[in-house]
């Protein structure tokens, strides 16, 4: 019977299956042509430190479709790293975001940079052309990248990491603890921060486990002198079990939503 049950899934995914890579063909041709006509808008999230003060920011693109609305990023990423146009696509995100930095001298601004982008031989003089034609400060720069990128290639990680550290900018680990990895990396490389992964911060204060593990976290980013970034903070009996680990800089719901880049950034000046 399981057989049966097994073949008959089987045959119900298959039609669904041709109708997926249908999807994602024209998915990709749609990307390609929303690159042309720069359907794509920054948005950028607050990060708070203990005084409620917005110190910095997360850079987080949406697709603006014609017809399909707002798309949010997961919904494109993956399929924008498979075909390289995460190539162009990052360069945009960058690039907007340095274009801003100039008339915010007081925020840190921070960018997700891909697997693909950052193995991209010719990242790092990308940068440093974009930090020259925008006049930002790389001391106010932060790369976000996943630790699988720093692992599977960590000789050229760690190259290309300390030329980008010697022009002034910072790195963070995103979504830190989901990557089941070795923490022997984290004093190798030139890491200045962890993310905690929202999926740690989401059940708190309750969820003992994870308690223990954001505890945890905090000790071992103490340690290793790092800078902890709780992500997904959405409650204030969340914000405060965290104050009570010393965790101090948040992300999350509870002190804002991404939302349009010039948006947040008219609020912040009053
Ligand atoms: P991420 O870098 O880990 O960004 C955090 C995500 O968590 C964002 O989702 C943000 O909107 C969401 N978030 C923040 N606070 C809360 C909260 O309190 N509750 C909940 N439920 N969610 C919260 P978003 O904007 O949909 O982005 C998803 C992912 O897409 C990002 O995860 C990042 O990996 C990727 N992404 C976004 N923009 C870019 C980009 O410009 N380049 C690259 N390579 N990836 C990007
Ligand atoms: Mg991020
Ligand atoms: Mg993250
Ligand atoms: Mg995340």
């Amino acid at each position: 019977a399981a057989k049966e049950a097994g073949r008959s899934t089987w045959r119900c995914f298959e039609p669904s299956m041709q109708k997926q890579v249908e999807k994602r063909f024209e998915l990709e041709g749609e990307l390609r042509k929303a690159l042309e006509a720069e359907q794509f808008v920054l948005y950028l999230q607050p990060k708070t430190n203990r005084d409620g003060h917005v110190y910095g920011t997360e850079s987080l693109v949406r697709w603006q479709h014609p017809e399909k609305g707002l798309i949010p990023p997961d919904a494109f990423i993956p399929l924008a790293e498979d075909t390289g146009l995460i190539l162009p696509l990052g360069e945009w995100v960058l690039k907007e975001t340095l274009k801003l930095m100039p008339t915010h001298p007081q925020l840190c601004f921070a960018v997700n940079i891909s697997p693909r982008q950052f193995r991209n031989p010719d990242f790092v003089n990308r940068v440093k052309t974009l930090l020259e034609e925008t006049g930002a400060d790389p001391n106010k720069l932060t790369l976000e990248v996943t630790e699988g990128l720093l692992i599977t290639d960590f000789k050229q990680s760690s190259k290309r990491m300390a030329a980008l550290q010697q022009l002034g900018i910072s790195f963070s680990i995103d979504d830190f603890g989901t990557g089941y990895s070795s923490l022997s990396y984290l004093k190798k490389l030139p890491i200045n921060e962890l993310k905690i992964d929202r999926s740690f911060i989401k059940d708190l204060p309750e969820d003992t486990s994870d308690a223990l593990l954001v505890e945890t976290m905090m000790a071992v980013a103490q340690h290793l002198d790092l800078a902890v970034v709780a992500e997904g903070v959405e409650t204030q009996a969340q914000r405060d079990f965290l104050y009570s680990l010393d965790c101090n800089l948040h992300q999350g719901y509870f002190y804002g939503k991404p939302e349009p880049a010039a948006q947040l950034l008219a609020r912040l000046k009053d």
